[in-house]
């Protein structure tokens, strides 16, 4: 296998995926383009509007999408619901909060690293009616390159030229110091040669963006509707974000989790961009524990469109429950 095969072999929701090296344009790509219906979907959170907007779609070989997952096991839930045994997919569902007064992007897509499945925000965002201009926030749950490779172009410039841009500092920090020790309990340490090309592409992200940079406060609400909360593992800053307007609560789990039959019912079995899987399913299990006790509407960035729905005790574990909705 060569370089460029082993390379786009990766799973990249966690980071590695198909960085298509060479190849780097912020421009919308031709998936789906001509389907122009679907590309977001609007909703009410008290007074505010959501629109969750796709970037896309990823997908990760099903031998090694989950690291320590029994393979049989794992092919005979896809199959047992109808999806592929080959290849587990992933949404890339992009959530944007209107505001009164703001408009706030939480995560960025995968911009300069898209290849022919991702890379649509922007077009969906101006489906949505908004421009890139007019983004007044940029909230960034981690640094893995679909979510933060969409807030600079292949030029360096700011997608988002009037946008501050927040992230967790533990996740900033972790980056812009990272080595492949930091891997060792990673799958991605099999991928020396990946980690060794992707770090430094992300340190140069996160020095473009530094002028724009701010760090979550974890102890104060940001513009009285955003709390946030780290959740360490799949990487060490992964910031939860809990959305709160009147009576209404929506919380924004991001990459907690990246499977809705596999991961709910076996948070220990990991996933392929995991940091730390260790720390990783142990947040998991938290993590779904607390909503499940909340019963809380969640929106995740790669459960399968558009990402929003609840987590439930099922068994020993979980299951999710996506919300159905009457209209596209
Ligand atoms: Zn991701």
């Amino acid at each position: 296998m060569n370089r460029r095969k082993m390379l786009s072999g990766i799973a990249l929701a966690g980071l590695a995926a198909s960085l298509p090296v060479g190849k780097l344009s912020a421009t919308t790509k031709e998936a789906g383009a001509k389907d122009s219906a679907g590309r977001f979907k609007k909703l009410k959170i008290g007074d505010l509007e959501l629109f969750v907007l796709t970037d896309g779609f990823l997908q990760d070989k099903s031998t090694s999408f989950a690291p320590h997952a029994d393979i049989d096991a794992l092919k005979e839930i896809l199959a047992a619901n109808f999806r592929s045994t080959e290849q587990v997919e992933m949404a890339m569902n992009v959530p944007l909060i209107k505001t009164k007064d703001r408009l706030i992007l939480l995560d960025a897509g995968m911009g300069v690293f898209a290849d022919g499945n991702t890379g649509l925000l922007l077009k969906s965002m101006k489906d949505a009616g908004f421009a890139a201009g007019q983004v007044t926030d940029v909230l960034l749950s981690h640094a893995h390159p679909d979510h933060i490779g969409g807030v600079v172009d292949p030029q360096n410039n700011l997608v988002f030229p009037n946008a501050k841009i927040f992230i967790a500092k533990t996740e900033h920090d972790f980056w812009m110091q990272a080595t492949l020790a930091d891997f060792n309990n990673s799958a991605l340490k099999k991928e020396p040669e990946f980690l060794k090309m992707f770090i430094p592409k992300v340190q140069n992200i996160l020095t473009t963006i530094k002028p724009r940079l701010n760090y979550y406060d974890f102890d104060k609400p940001l513009y009285d509707t955003f709390s946030f909360q780290l959740a360490p593992g799949h990487t060490p800053g992964l910031t939860l974000m809990k959305i709160s307007s009147g009576a209404d609560t929506l919380v924004y789990i991001a990459d907690l989790i990246h499977s809705d039959i596999l991961l709910f019912p076996h948070p220990e079995w990991g996933f392929s961009g995991d940091t730390d899987l260790t720390l990783a399913a142990k947040t998991r299990r938290r993590m779904l524990e607390q909503l499940t006790a909340e019963r809380v509407l969640v929106c995740a960035y790669h459960l399968p469109w558009p990402g929003l729905g609840h987590a439930r005790g099922k068994d020993t574990a979980f299951e999710w429950v996506p919300q159905v909705y009457m209209t596209p």
